[in-house]
């Protein structure tokens, strides 16, 4: 399965929409479901995030603890992970080569490895 990789602009809520957003759902975090306490901060999260397709429409959108939204974009497998991800499945899909940049020395690719002596010695594949 692939993703879509959207290019909606995030676009921030406005206080009353906020307000309203929190009541629809009656303060609870969209992402650990546990309430959202006073003064706790907290944004309106994308269900869906807008680089894995999702739209800015009110019902891909809730509230969530800022912790908890920090996590899921930044997670190991979080949003970000996932975006870029898609994007090079998308890239691969339409036949873009992602330039490599130069091998570094040492590394695998490159076809040396370096001894700990410092010294670069062919890779036996
Ligand atoms: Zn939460």
């Amino acid at each position: 399965m692939t993703e879509d990789v959207g290019t909606t602009p995030r676009k921030p809520l406005t206080p009353t929409q906020r307000l309203k957003l929190f009541e629809t759902f009656e303060g609870r975090c969209v992402l650990c479901e546990r309430k959202i306490g006073a003064g706790e901060p907290w944004i309106d999260e994308h269900l869906r995030a807008l680089g894995l397709g999702g739209t800015n429409a009110a019902e891909n959108r809730g509230p969530a603890h800022k912790a908890c939204a920090d996590a899921k974009t930044h997670g190991k497998d979080g949003d970000l992970a996932r975006i870029a991800k898609a994007k090079r499945v998308k890239m691969r899909h339409l036949g873009i080569r992602q330039r490599k940049g130069p091998a570094i020395p040492g590394s695998r690719d490159s076809g040396w490895k370096r001894k700990l002596d410092g010294t670069l010695e062919r890779r036996s594949k």
